[in-house]
């Protein structure tokens, strides 16, 4: 069976972008989660250099190490914080810039590339108006938003233009990790835990419960988003959510919603592999949500994209799950050209 192989959740920076972090984290009250990224990933040292010249290749480079490793897709999407850690205007001028930055890449490479847009949830109207520019004039698939803005988490009202503007125009949003938010950041900042092999996780988990608690998805119920790093952990805890839920209810503790919080997230949730090389960990994610809601994605150049094909390539799977983690399932919830 032929297969084309899509990753969905491949990162890129403009060069203003990384020149903005840097002038950010040279200031005073810096988020404290993105101070500590400063120091590591974000720093401008040697080691990263290889990382950093990866991340700013969105032509040519970027194409021929794809096709070294036989990925024949990269979904792209502005790396984690992205604009979220800029005041309003500037955030809204550089996500529009990336945004074109990002059109013209797909355009001039329209088999090779997709692109989801950057949004700035600093200021939702209009982030809204630049959902429906993504959509409509620089045809994009959807939204990349990475976890908090300015500690703040997107069940806020004020944030809903953004979900009926994503709702309107049916662009997933893509709900990317990034460290945990200043109010709970204290405890991660020892030991590396603020960062992606647990901080991460802990921080989008969280925000997509309080997006489904918050009952969002009833007010916007044809909303869809997306997960990476198998679901951040919701695929395993989905039982126990749904229980203690109810208990919740019983005892007055929470509001009842419409359906089960397990139900939204399979109404409206797709998760990725980003990230994710281990056959218990897709097969729990497979027998919770099944393949249909399950794609590929490799985290470049965070991770090593080789060993992610080497995984999906030999993961034990059927040849029909493959091709859908791989392949169909992408191209349904991005809406890419079979
Ligand atoms: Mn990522």
């Amino acid at each position: 069976m032929a297969i084309r192989r899509i990753a969905v959740e491949e990162a890129f920076v403009t060069p203003e972008i990384m020149t903005q972090w840097h002038v950010v984290l040279a200031g005073r009250d810096v988020e404290p989660g993105f101070a500590k990224m400063g120091e590591a990933i974000l720093a401008q040292t040697p080691a990263n250099k290889p990382l950093d010249d990866h991340l700013l290749d969105i032509g040519a480079g970027r194409i021929a190490h794809m096709d070294s490793i036989g990925v024949d897709m990269h979904v792209l999407s502005l790396t984690s914080p992205g604009v979220q850690v800029f005041e309003a205007s500037l955030a809204t001028r550089l996500a529009a810039a990336s945004n074109d930055a990002l059109a013209a890449a797909v355009q001039a490479h329209p088999t090779r590339f997709a692109g989801l847009a950057a949004v700035a949830p600093q200021d939702p109207p209009v982030a809204a108006r630049e959902i429906e520019r993504a959509a409509r004039a620089l045809g994009l698939n959807g939204l990349i938003i990475n976890s908090h803005t300015m500690g703040e988490y997107l069940d806020a009202p004020r944030y809903r233009p953004i979900f009926e503007a994503a709702q309107a125009f049916d662009m997933p949003i893509y709900l990317h990790p990034r460290e945990p938010a200043p109010s709970m950041v204290s405890p991660f900042l020892d030991y590396g835990l603020y960062f992606a092999g647990w901080g991460f996780a802990a921080e989008t988990g969280l925000h997509a419960m309080r997006l489904i608690m918050s009952g969002l998805f009833d007010r916007f119920p044809k909303l869809r988003m997306v997960l990476g790093h198998m679901g951040e952990g919701i695929p395993f805890w989905l039982q126990r959510i749904d229980n203690r839920y109810l208990l919740e209810v019983k005892i007055g503790a929470v509001d009842e919603l419409p359906k089960l919080p397990s139900q939204y997230f399979l109404d409206n949730f797709v998760i990725t592999t980003a990230g994710v090389t281990s056959m218990p960990a897709l097969r729990l994610c497979l027998d919770v949500l099944g393949a249909e809601r399950i794609l590929f994605a490799a985290d470049f150049p965070y991770e090593d994209d080789a060993e992610a094909v080497r995984f999906m390539d030999g993961a034990d799977v059927t040849g029909d799950e493959r091709k859908q983690i791989y392949e169909t399932n992408a191209c349904r919830v991005f809406k890419l050209n079979a």
